[in-house]
């Protein structure tokens, strides 16, 4: 039987428990805070700025919001970026992507200090993880991987195909997995039968960004289905890259979009930004 993945009563439950976590460490006067940094107003981060800071409020975590004009300068960005590191009383700052293609968003993810960077975009933070050393994992990749071990899907000498390799997604993706001992592939806009590949994948993690780009001729029967992507169709409904009515009868997990991801990725967010406070006062995870 298909059991679908409830990223949504997982995500619940983790936010609860930081809730907790949360109240404890204000019993300690300590306060944890978020510093979200947002340049002009693309719809979507909108969105998606406004659902984080509701997830602070409901965790109790503080919430500061910078909503910089998209003319803004790179230097005033990176100034800012600065004071935020050296302001004590933030322990987590995230700049929303995307910024405007005038902005070097590599720079900034740079400048935001690593003990700081709760979205795992520094390269500092980002080699970490390759080298399979603690550091802030990026939020989706960490909420995946969450999603493993609670359902106890063990990724060790098991084949991983990962369609899409951004930076946010795909890429980090790898090296989770690769540190669980799974043989990963990645595919792109340029990779060759990408049918004949991911249907041999016992786990298949999708995060392309076009609906239905998985049928069921896809994926392997029992494969461990992971929907990433966030569409709108034209009649407004939100829907994944995969299709889930069919795939699901061929599946063994699959998540649901809505659901599923998204939900995780805010919590594991939030778990980054308390994990950064309790380290910043050198405290353990
Ligand atoms: P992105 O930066 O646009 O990357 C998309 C990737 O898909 C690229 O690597 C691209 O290949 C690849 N691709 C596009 N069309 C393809 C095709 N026809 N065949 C094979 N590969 C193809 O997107 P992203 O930021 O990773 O996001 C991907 C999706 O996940 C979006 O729907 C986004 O909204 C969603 N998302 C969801 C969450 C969440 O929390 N649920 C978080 C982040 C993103 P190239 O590199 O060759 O161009």
């Amino acid at each position: 039987m298909t059991v679908t993945i409830d990223g949504k009563e997982l995500a619940k439950k983790i936010r609860a428990n930081l809730k907790i976590e949360c109240e404890e460490l204000n019993k300690k006067e300590i306060k944890s805070k978020l510093a979200v940094i947002m340049v002009g107003d693309d719809p979507a981060s909108k969105v998606y700025v406004r659902n984080k800071s509701k997830a602070c409020e409901d965790v109790g975590i503080e919430y500061e919001e910078y909503l910089l004009d998209s003319n803004i300068s790179q230097k005033e960005l990176i100034d800012l970026i600065k004071k935020l590191n050296q302001d004590n009383t933030v322990n987590g700052i995230l700049l929303q992507s995307p910024i405007p293609s005038k902005l070097d968003i590599n720079e900034a993810f740079k400048t935001i200090a690593p003990e700081k960077d709760v979205d795992g975009f520094n390269p500092t933070n980002v080699g970490k993880l390759v080298l399979n050393q603690d550091t802030f994992v990026s939020c989706t990749p960490y909420g995946i991987m969450k999603m493993f071990e609670e359902y106890n899907i063990d990724l060790n000498c098991k084949n991983v195909v990962i369609l899409g390799r951004s930076n946010i997604v795909g890429k980090p993706l790898i090296h989770c997995c690769l540190n669980k001992n799974a043989t990963v592939t990645i595919c792109h806009s340029k990779t060759r039968n990408i049918k004949e590949i991911a249907s041999k994948a016992d786990i298949l993690i999708s995060a392309i960004g076009k609906a239905n780009f998985v049928t069921t001729d896809m994926v392997k029967e029992n494969a461990v289905v992971i929907d990433v992507g966030i569409n709108r169709t034209d009649n407004g409904k939100i829907t994944g890259d995969v299709d889930f009515e069919n795939v699901k009868e061929k599946a063994s997990y699959i998540t649901p979009v809505p659901g599923g991801v998204g939900p995780m990725t805010i919590a594991m967010l939030m778990n980054n930004v308390i994990k950064a406070t309790r380290r910043q006062k050198g405290m353990k995870d």
